[in-house]
């Protein structure tokens, strides 16, 4: 495995490996970018295939964190951590304390945050050996669930491309979720107030049926939710759903949804262009939680203000929409474009 020639290596500034043996730790820390601030991006702890899949991963998610905080406007740079391992089976204090001693090694070049597979419990042990946890603010008080907040600015990313797109508010307005769990159920909640027909499919029973009592969200089946007949996509389970096999099929005329990676590869953004779909970055629409985050890093527990900073994410999608249609470009490109001319520092911020 050859790291520096890496199809997603993209000029990254650190990558640390760590084989603990005593605590069976085997993890990678991902440092992108640090030109906006100390690379800020959360520890994800899952059973890769191989050590290669466990790389891709986390360089791919790492080069997205730096994205995503540039165009939230925030002062943080883009890293990642992964702990190769299966949360369910391999998960020990031990192992997390060993974690929390390789973040602290690099100084605070890379502060961690809670990610698919850890949880704040978590955090909380690492939190015992490096202060580089986000949402320490004493010394021991460490950040909640983002899931709320991360929803909040899905809903304001879903509600700027439907007025975008078709003019109008949400209601009456069709949308189908892809996975209706932590984010998508605040996502749903919103929706439904907003007068719109929320439709929804899981894996999970248990989550599809939360959302059909007290939400009274409409169940489709699994396979039948990216085809859905709806106005809007919410892809808010596992990245990859816009891929080749499932693009076709897509009748929503909006994609926005919570999902990290929705694109399984950079030229279905450009082909969704084609098709007259509107697409919301899925790294725009979903900062709320690193907006949260960064907050907390500053030590600020102030709600509006964070709600308002977030409330930003549709001022940001308007520019980004913008710019697509003056430039025919797909609207993925342009965010990846204007990430660039922040890091750059030729823009200074997206949506003061
Ligand atoms: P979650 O695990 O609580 O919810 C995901 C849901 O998707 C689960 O209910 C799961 O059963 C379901 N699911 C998985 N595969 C599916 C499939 N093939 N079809 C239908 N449903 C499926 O996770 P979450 O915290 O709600 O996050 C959702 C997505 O948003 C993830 O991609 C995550 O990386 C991203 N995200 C989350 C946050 C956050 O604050 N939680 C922030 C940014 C991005």
């Amino acid at each position: 495995m050859n790291v520096f020639d890496h199809p997603d290596f993209d000029h990254h500034e650190l990558v640390a490996f760590k084989d603990d043996q005593a605590s069976g730790l085997k993890a990678i820390i991902a440092v992108h970018n640090s030109t906006l601030g100390p690379a800020l991006g959360g520890c994800r702890m899952f059973s890769y295939a191989s050590n290669s899949e466990a790389l891709s991963d986390v360089l791919r998610l790492s080069r997205g964190m730096t994205y995503k905080s540039a165009l939230a406007g925030i002062a943080l740079g883009g890293g990642k951590s992964v702990i190769i391992g299966n949360p369910q089976q391999d998960k020990s204090r031990q192992l997390l304390l060993a974690m929390g001693g390789f973040i602290n090694s690099l100084s605070g070049t890379y502060i961690t945050a809670e990610d698919s597979g850890t949880g704040v419990a978590d955090m909380a042990v690492m939190g015992e050996k490096t202060p580089y946890v986000s949402g320490v603010i004493s010394g021991e008080e460490h950040g909640g669930d983002p899931s709320p907040i991360t929803a909040y600015g899905v809903y304001r990313g879903v509600v700027a491309s439907v007025a975008h797109k078709f003019k109008s508010d949400l209601k009456g307005v069709r949308i189908a979720l892809q996975g209706i769990g932590n984010v998508g159920f605040h996502l749903a909640r919103q929706l439904v107030e907003s007068g719109a027909t929320v439709y929804a499919a899981d894996i999970n029973p248990a989550n599809i049926q939360r959302a059909v009592n007290q939400l009274g969200v409409i169940e489709l089946p699994l396979e039948d939710i990216l085809s859905a007949d709806v106005d809007v996509l919410a892809p808010c389970a596992l990245g990859g759903a816009i891929n080749i096999n499932s693009i076709e099929s897509i009748k929503a005329k909006v994609i926005a949804g919570a999902a990290n990676n929705q694109l399984a590869t950079a030229d279905m953004g450009d082909a969704l262009k084609q098709k007259g779909i509107l697409y919301a970055p899925d790294y725009v629409v979903n900062a709320g939680g690193i907006i949260d985050v960064y907050y907390q890093t500053q030590g600020i527990r102030d709600r509006k203000k964070v709600d308002a900073h977030v409330e930003r994410i549709g001022d940001t999608l308007k520019t980004i929409f913008t710019r697509a249609d003056q430039t025919g470009s797909a609207t993925s490109r342009i965010a990846d474009e204007l990430a660039e001319e922040i890091l750059a520092g030729d823009v200074k911020e997206m949506s003061a």
